[in-house]
């Protein structure tokens, strides 16, 4: 199979706190491996801005750092040279107006200009108003927002009105690196370009689906933010409602930008509330001495806030009624393992009588590790001794099924910042998409909070509560493994 990788238009791109963790192990290094696969043009460059100074040298020095600690392998010694050529620093803050002259002298004309916004989500509004007063965007500037967006629905509001003063919506890309993934697109593709699966694509014949994200690490570092956002904040309201809508969604008329956010917006609205019977929270304790728990993490014995959310969603639609959606996300779990399983119905009569078991067909969409998708069928145990059937995967890991095209599969921050260059926003989340996960998720917060709710506790290393387990179990289901 023959790579092919479409230059895109020379562009500008400003990244706002490009001295900042995220530009240094995920954006830089990114845009490194796309100029390395030769999808940058010769003329385009990437600024550097944030408050401190530095010189453009230093600036370059700092993301040759980040290149051999982050992507020691991508390109030669030449390439990383010619690729911090295009790099250049300029020294700006955001909150006042000291630095913005500088930058407007930067900008080339006749360029893509995009300006990403990697900083705290309270600087959005003055970067944006900035952009503006002094004359450094126009019609067809595009500006990308890293997450959170918001912490509930009128946060999230107050920053999509921040935003809408100076900007279209179409000049809007909000990021959700879940989006960017690989498989996560592949989802699409199998979904709405085979005639297999869609036709059981729905409560006939789907018995429940499983959205699992698993994190190995705690919230060591992070402990203050994280405690005041939680696991349903983090993790669900953003990521795993991405990957449900996709699951869920109908077929959008055309591959566009709008049409995949109608569907996915429909999917939300299409969400019931969850009753708090089908919640479970948790918290992860301690692993010894050198492993703390959530609460000394967060230093704050009293928390209430989980590490840990499992919960049983219903869509009310005419495709999804009576299947349950259940989801799972936490941290200090037995594995880094994100996973969408779509679990079909028996077969409605076994020929084979009772002792061939139960057989379940299951498709998993696996996120990381190792992308890829593998489809569970059931055959016959090979050999002698009657007829015993067992499930099997079909494996479709992108690796060995493409050969050598599939290492080169930028990550989800490469394609993502590509498709900004693009003026592609079907992976964005639009502004009413962010508010309706917010109206939906907001009353949920607050029932737990009301009651004043703690959560459970679970071991660090397992696979969450009991609890979690349960709310399966009830139901005569059972969670997949969770596995590396
Ligand atoms: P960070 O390491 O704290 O970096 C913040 C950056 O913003 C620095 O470059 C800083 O530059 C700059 N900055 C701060 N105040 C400024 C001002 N007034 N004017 C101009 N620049 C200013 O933060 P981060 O972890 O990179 O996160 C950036 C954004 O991405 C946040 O919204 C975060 O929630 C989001 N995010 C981060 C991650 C991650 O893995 N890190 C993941 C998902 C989302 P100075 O040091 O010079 O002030």
């Amino acid at each position: 199979m023959v790579s092919r990788v479409i230059p895109v238009d020379p562009f500008d791109l400003v990244i706002f706190g490009g001295t900042g963790d995220l530009a240094r192990r995920k954006i830089l290094p990114g845009l490194y491996r796309r100029f390395c696969s030769g999808q940058m043009e010769d003329n385009s460059r990437i600024i550097g801005a944030a408050r401190s100074e530095h010189s453009t040298e230093e600036f370059r020095q700092m993301v040759a750092d980040a290149i051999a600690e982050f992507d020691p392998k991508s390109g030669t010694p030449e390439m990383r040279a010619e690729f911090l050529e295009r790099l250049e620093y300029v020294q700006v803050d955001a909150l006042g107006d000291a630095g913005w002259q500088d930058l407007a002298a930067l900008m080339s004309p006749g360029r893509v200009r995009a300006f990403y916004f990697s900083v705290a989500p309270s600087l959005f509004g003055a970067l944006a108003e900035r952009l503006h007063t002094h004359g450094i965007a126009d019609d067809q500037t595009r500006i990308v927002v890293e997450k959170p967006f918001g912490h509930d629905l009128a946060s999230a509001k107050a920053l999509n009105a921040d935003l809408a003063a100076h900007f279209d919506e179409s000049q809007i890309y909000r990021i959700d690196h879940y989006l960017g993934k690989e498989t996560v697109q592949n989802l699409m593709a199998v979904r709405f370009g085979n005639m297999l699966f869609e036709p059981l694509w729905n409560a006939q014949y789907v018995d429940h689906i499983q959205i699992t994200v698993a994190e190995t690490v705690g919230v060591g570092g992070r402990g203050e933010y994280y405690d005041k956002s939680g696991a349903m904040r983090d993790m669900v309201q953003n990521h795993l409602m991405q990957l449900l809508c996709l699951i869920a969604m109908e077929p959008p008329a055309k591959f566009d930008h709008d049409a995949v956010r109608d569907e996915k917006l429909k999917v939300i609205r299409a969400l019931e509330q969850v009753p708090l019977q089908d919640v479970v929270r948790g918290q992860y304790l301690a692993a010894g001495a050198d492993e703390p728990g959530y609460l000394e993490h967060v230093e704050n014995a009293d928390s209430k806030t989980e590490s840990f959310i499992a919960m049983k969603l219903r869509v009310s639609n005419w495709r999804w009624a009576g299947t349950p959606i259940y989801l799972r996300t936490g941290k200090r779990l037995k594995a880094r393992s994100s996973e969408i399983a779509v679990v079909f119905k028996e077969t409605p009569h076994s020929i084979f009588g009772a002792d061939a078991g139960r057989h379940r067909n299951v498709l998993t969409i696996r996120l990381q590790p190792n992308e890829g998708m593998d489809l569970f069928v059931t055959i016959k145990e090979p050999g002698p001794g009657g007829m015993r059937l067992v499930d099997v995967p079909l494996d479709m890991t992108f690796a060995e099924a493409l050969g050598p095209d599939a290492e080169d599969v930028p990550d989800a921050y490469e394609r993502l910042i590509m498709d900004v260059i693009r003026g592609n926003q079907t992976l964005f989340m639009r502004g009413d998409e962010v508010e309706a996960a917010w109206a939906w998720a907001d009353p949920l917060i607050a029932s737990w909070e009301e009651r004043g709710d703690k959560p459970v506790a679970y071991e660090s290393g397992s696979t969450g509560p009991e609890e979690a387990l349960a709310l399966m179990h009830r139901d005569g289901r059972r969670w997949r493994e969770i596995r590396a």
